[in-house]
């Protein structure tokens, strides 16, 4: 059983911890994303997992086995890197079975695995060739198939897309979300890339200097991150913040700032008078004549089907994305409603959610 499980792992380079406390589980065939912002310890995260960087505290363990002692080879992971590493002088079909023949398994079974691979990956016509006569996709293609020949129980990924230009990106998510379910191998995958996590994770684990921010699936984080950082963090483009407080006066409580009021679940449990943070995602925003949010177009950009509207609201500005036929013109006086159960509530000083 292929699972990875974290205990109270910390890291430090020298006198400096950058990484403490981070607990969690992986399941075995879960696909898991490893998010956060330049910095966050997610690639020292990896790189220990690999066994390529000492942890300093904790336990490591994949299967039921503590490996923060076992060398790289014995750990039974595969990592494919951001620059791929391929070898320049050797041809696809070596690059692929190199590690079968450090290991001396026979010629036989080499060009078996080897071929099996390039089949899935589409790399059959190119097994004769050198990496630098391959596309930047067909090259992430041979990274990805040295790491399905070993049999490995678990596959890294240190954001492996990160070289590819946009369109052959969204195409390779699709490729290695698609080997993940053909050969079913736990993955932990490093990106910046909200777009990249929350298309491919099963399970995303979101990071921020050193610590563990949120768990959960892609829908949990998306519409119930736990604080303001989580919120600000998932979403293109990303969330609109007004800072204003509750009022319960006449009952049903409402969020009150300037320029804005709007009605709140009676569920939310926040205090009368309590200073919070609302947040609105642009797309679950709506252009209407009874609209709750007053705001004056600073500038529309039509990204396609959708129109993104930049607004200036009673001194914030806000983003909300509508239907390209709703477009507005600089300078128009709009309103806005939130569509239904679609407000999020940080409390103003601890920015955690307010459930
Ligand atoms: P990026 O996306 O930029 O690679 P990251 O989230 O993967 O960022 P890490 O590379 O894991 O972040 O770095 C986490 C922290 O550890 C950073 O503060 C970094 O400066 C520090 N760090 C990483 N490697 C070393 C090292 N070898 N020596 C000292 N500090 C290090």
């Amino acid at each position: 059983m292929a699972t990875v499980e974290y205990k109270n792992i910390a890291k430090s380079f020298g006198h400096v911890e950058v990484m403490k406390d981070i607990s969690f589980g992986i399941a075995d065939r879960e696909f898991v994303v490893l998010l956060g912002p330049s910095g966050c310890g997610k690639t020292t995260l990896l790189r220990m997992t690999a066994g390529l960087e000492r942890v300093t505290n904790g336990d490591l363990l994949i299967g039921d086995r503590r490996v923060n002692d076992v060398h790289p080879r014995d750990r039974d992971i595969a990592m494919v890197f951001q620059n791929y590493a391929l070898y320049p002088t050797m041809k696809v079909f070596d690059n692929i079975g190199f590690s079968l023949e450090v290991a001396k398994v026979p010629k036989a079974e080499i060009r078996k695995k080897v071929e099996w691979a390039a089949e899935i990956l589409n790399l059959t016509p190119y097994l004769g060739r050198y990496p630098k006569e391959l596309s930047g996709g067909q090259r992430q293609r041979v990274a990805m198939g040295r790491a399905m020949v070993r049999n490995a129980a678990v596959f890294l990924f240190d954001e492996p897309l990160s070289n590819l230009d946009a369109k052959l990106r969204t195409h390779m998510r699709v490729e290695i979300r698609q080997l993940h379910n053909r050969l079913g191998t736990t993955t932990i995958y490093v990106t910046h890339d909200q777009i990249e996590a929350m298309t491919m994770a099963d399970k995303i684990v979101l990071m921020h200097a050193g610590r563990i921010m949120q768990i959960g699936t892609p829908d949990e984080v998306y519409e119930r991150p736990n604080s303001k950082y989580v919120a600000d963090f998932i979403g293109s483009p990303s969330m609109n913040f007004i800072a204003g407080a509750v009022e319960t006066a006449g009952g049903a409580p409402r969020f009150v700032a300037e320029g804005v009021s709007i009605g709140l679940s009676p569920e939310i449990k926040a205090k009368p008078g309590q200073k919070v943070i609302m947040g609105v995602r642009p797309n679950d925003l709506g252009i209407s004549d009874a609209g709750e949010i007053k705001g004056e177009v600073v500038l529309s950009e039509t990204t396609g089907a959708d129109v993104q509207i930049h607004l200036r609201v009673a001194g914030y500005d806000a983003v909300a994305v509508v239907p390209r036929d709703e477009r507005r013109s600089a300078g128009a006086t709009i309103s806005l409603s939130v569509l239904p159960g679609k407000v999020h509530l940080f409390d103003a000083a601890t920015e955690l959610r307010v459930a």
